[in-house]
């Protein structure tokens, strides 16, 4: 079915990381544990394009980390003897305690075929509703907003909607960052037919750089915004009277909740000015082709659901629905979070787009999977479901492919459940993880690149992950395991799939059940694909039906929606502040969100030098005003609080951030530093509909960190980041690098240099030291065989040696003047300080960015990147490219 099959040797296969979905080619490196990757130019996600964490997909791979075996309380065992423990304790307390006493906690990185039967044994077999997903955190107010408007959870737009579009509206979505592809694919839309972009966050992110207007929003006041919008085109004689009045149901109570907030109240509330409302609202109702993009930003709120709405509203006010470059479209953050939306992945759903609480689709459920009983109510949702555990409801919990001791909000009381949860398996490849230290059964899952299955994106197309390497050691792809456990649970007919093409075959077929249109997701045009077919099945949009011509890529083109009178339903929503308020002893407002080259808890990127080389350590983003306000300048500790706790992290001023807030990512865990997990600052406030936590706000406050020395080292062997007050590493070529700083000085520093530098078995290590007891200086180069094995530079005040410099250092065979010169901590006038690593593709730094742009005066990134090779490759660093030519940037830079 694959019109295009790739070049002998290269396997197409999918990009597990964000939702865009892109196209991979794999071709495995002669060691069989790497592989060549390129972007797939067959594949019309992306049309070969991949961004800087696709492109490294090859250096993630290998066994570094990775689970080879099963363990039970951290001994080595047989898959047979993992297995028959799991299903037994799973057995043993649905028995004494009921099915609602245990819980699968999945997440977006599995397969559909995963995600179908874990879905399938917990609601069909076990007859509990308890498995949620990581996706509760990513997307599941987008699910309910879809549901309230549309009576279906269904995207009606494409990816093509971009480039068609007069106008995207990004909304709380940091496009540039999160979505990379997209990003590149609107900057060529906008190149070539002028596109006009607004985007609404309160903070200036990269995605700005592509912007016509930025709203730099209250945090939270996306409601207020949008209602303003709705009074306005009301107002303004905007709206489409005929699509709403033949379309949709529920206009006059949403425009009269709209109206109970005056302009004056819409400015007051989003802290807009009242000129910057009217641009974009007369943008908006002049621009019949626009998209309004949204993701986590919409979606991570208290209020995530009426969010939605509010944007939905706008759009079926105008009757931008499915239409051609218009439509809402919401962007998914997980490769495959569609795909557990349409299996059920969800506490709150059934299967195939089916509802726990319609008697007809359990029926048509169960009798389809011949199941002795059915799930009949809505299961916990993933902050509901660990609290249980917590409490002692949830007597065995199975978590898959994700990392809640980190990612969830109140991350320490996570762990704690866990540690009271009397019986706790971990599914994942890697053993590196906060959440797998807490496991008493840790199952060793197949990789990418050893699996096969498919995904879905966020604009629904389907795409095969196809397996290009061997599993390593006993791994088994995670369908595989919890068939395994299904089998010896007494289910074994039902679970008895030999491949997942089975799997798919048998998803696809329930999605056509008793479906003659009356929902959207029909796949049943796939049900009877041979194996041969699934192997070479082509990226295809749903729906996909048997025997009916699809004749859009979209939904909703005719008007139809599917609630019970076939109308859209405005929602009437009224503006509600954040859960909590900014108080005097937290007075600034924690945001939390991703950076550009790190996916989810760093468990796979955090491997290659090239992803971390961009970013290396955890940092707090504040204005410059407000850091001074607070004691703190550029690249000080500073502590950063809220009610539920503190995290250390590094100082990031910038005019980019807005007033009196402060953005940390969510990235580190203590695998990479020992006081930066973020999620243990925020509050479990969730969304009442989805029950998405409210992880972009929270009350916080920030204080200087008060270190009595800090320290910067690169050296060849991973040093323990709990081993000093504080501490963040990162892997750098050859080696590591390591920030760590302390409140006492240690015994002695020649012998913590010697302890940190000097690699295990390695005697013969040469010291050069130099020492400044008055201004508290410490600085230390060891070498072996001629080889610098590491530099150690302590300060009283934050080191300030070009982190760069020092890591390309490391491993190189230096003359005795330029030994001497490590000591100085700087390079010689010969050698060029590159500066932070902008362009990780290439390894351009920011100082040979200014360079090339201030000896070409109107330079731009397309000049910056001849002269440099910045953003030639994958593209993710343009936007940042773009800010360093910008004068006041370049001033910084330099
Ligand atoms: Fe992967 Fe980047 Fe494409 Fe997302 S945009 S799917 S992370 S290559």
């Amino acid at each position: 079915m694959n019109p295009t099959a790739p070049a002998p040797g290269w396997t197409q296969t999918t990009c597990p990381y964000c939702g865009v979905g892109c196209g991979v080619l794999a071709r495995p490196a002669p060691d069989g544990l790497t592989a060549e990757i390129k972007g797939d130019p067959d594949h019309p996600a992306n049309f070969g394009r991949l961004c800087s964490k696709g492109a490294a997909l090859g250096e993630t791979l290998g066994a570094e980390g990775r689970l080879l075996a099963p363990t039970i309380y951290g001994q080595r065992t047989r898959w047979d003897d993992a297995l028959d423990l799991v299903a037994h304790r799973f057995s043993e307390a649905i028995e004494a305690h009921g099915p609602d006493s245990v819980a699968f906690y999945v997440s977006g990185q599995l397969l559909t075929e995963d995600y179908y039967v874990a879905n399938k044994l917990m609601k069909g077999f076990i007859g509990s509703a308890n498995i949620d997903t990581n996706s509760r955190l990513c997307m599941a107010s987008s699910v309910a907003g879809h549901k309230r408007a549309f009576g279906s959870d269904t995207v009606p737009g494409c990816y093509e909607d971009l480039e068609l579009a007069d106008l995207v509206v990004l909304i709380g979505s940091n496009l540039a960052w999160c979505h990379p592809v997209l990003y590149q694919r609107l900057a060529a839309a906008k190149a070539e037919r002028g596109t006009r972009i607004v985007v609404i966050d309160p903070r200036e992110t990269a995605t700005c750089d592509l912007a016509d207007l930025h709203l730099a929003l209250k945090p939270g006041s996306d409601v207020a915004l949008s209602n303003g919008l709705l009074q306005y085109l009301a107002a303004n004689k905007a709206i489409d009277r005929s699509y709403i009045e033949s379309h949709t149901s529920g206009f006059e109570a949403a425009i009269t909740a709209a109206m109970d907030m005056p302009f004056a109240d819409v400015i007051a509330a989003t802290g807009l000015e009242a000129g910057q409302l009217s641009r974009f609202y007369k943008l908006f109702a002049e621009t019949p082709p626009t998209v309004s993009v949204f993701s986590q930003g919409v979606n991570q709120s208290s209020a995530g659901t009426d969010k939605v709405n509010a944007i939905i509203n706008c759009h079926l006010a105008t009757g931008r629905v499915g239409k051609p470059g218009a439509s809402p479209f919401s962007v998914t953050g997980q490769p495959n979070a569609m795909g557990g939306r349409e299996v059920g992945g969800l506490a709150n759903m059934l299967a195939a787009h089916m509802e726990l609480g319609n008697t007809g689709h359990r029926q048509a459920v169960q009798q389809f999977w011949k199941s002795p009983r059915i799930a009949s109510e809505p299961g916990l949702k993933a902050v509901d479901l660990f609290q249980a555990a917590a409490d002692g409801r949830v007597k065995a919990l199975w978590i898959m492919a994700t990392n809640p001791a980190d990612s969830m909000p109140e991350a320490d009381h996570i762990r704690s459940a866990l540690a009271a949860c009397p019986f706790v398996v971990v599914s994942d490849m890697t053993g590196d993880t906060d959440t797998a230290d807490l496991a008493h059964v840790v199952l060793p899952a197949a990789a990418w690149g050893e699996k096969d299955g498919t995904v879905t994106n966020s604009e629904r197309r389907i795409s095969r992950q196809r397996r290009f390497l061997q599993p390593l050691g006993l791994a088994r792809p995670d369908w595989w395991q919890i068939c395994a456990v299904a089998k010896r649970m007494g289910f074994a007919d039902a679970f008895d799939f030999a491949t997942p093409a089975e799997i798919f075959a048998e998803y696809a077929a329930l999605t056509g059940l008793a479906n003659r249109g009356e929902r959207d997701l029909d796949l049943a045009g796939l049900s009877a694909l041979s194996s041969e077919d699934y192997q070479t099945l082509a990226p295809i949009q749903w729906p996909a039906p048997a025997g009916r011509p699809v004749s859009s890529s979209r939904f909703f083109t005719d008007g139809r929606f599917y609630t019970d009178d076939g109308r859209a339903r405005f929602i009437a929503v009224a503006y509600r502040p954040p859960a909590q308020s900014p108080s005097a002893e937290f007075p600034l407002r924690l945001n939390t969100g991703r950076i550009r080259d790190q996916w989810h808890t760093m468990t796979r990127t955090a491997k290659t030098p090239r992803l971390m080389a961009h970013i290396a350590e955890p940092f707090v983003e504040m204005r410059p005003d407000d850091a001074t306000r607070h004691g703190l300048g550029p690249g000080d500790l500073a502590q950063v609080s809220t009610p539920m706790g503190e995290v250390v992290v590094r100082t990031v001023v910038s005019e980019r951030q807005g007033a009196g807030s402060l953005f940390v990512p969510m990235q580190w865990t203590d695998q990479y530093a020992n006081r930066a997990r973020i999620n243990t600052l925020i509050a479990a406030w969730t969304d009442p509909l989805s029950g998405q936590p409210e992880l972009k706000h929270s009350p916080a406050q920030v204080r200087p960190y008060p270190a009595g020395w800090h320290a910067f080292a690169v050296m060849q062997e991973q040093p323990a980041p709990g081993a000093f007050d504080y501490a963040a590493i990162a892997t750098c070529p050859g080696g590591w690098r390591l920030e760590c700083a302390g409140r006492g000085d240690p015994a002695s520093w020649p012998q913590t240099a010697s302890a940190l530098l000097t690699p295990r078995g390695t005697a013969a290590v040469e010291f050069l030291s130099y020492a400044d007891n008055a201004l508290a200086q410490h600085r230390f180069a060891a070498f072996s065989d001629g080889k610098c094995i590491g530099l150690l530079f302590v300060s009283r005040t934050p080191v300030t040696v070009s982190r760069t410099w020092a890591v390309e250092q490391l491993g190189g065979i230096l003359a005795s003047d330029q030994r001497l010169r490590l000591l100085a901590g700087r390079p010689g006038g010969d050698v060029p300080d590159r500066g932070k690593i902008v362009c990780a593709c290439l390894n351009v730094g920011a100082n040979e960015i200014a360079a090339a742009a201030r000896l070409h005066p109107g330079a731009t990134v397309y000049t910056v990147g001849i002269a440099t090779g910045a953003g030639t490759n994958c593209g993710s660093c343009r936007a940042e490219i773009g800010t360093l030519i910008h004068a006041k940037s370049l001033a910084e830079a330099g």
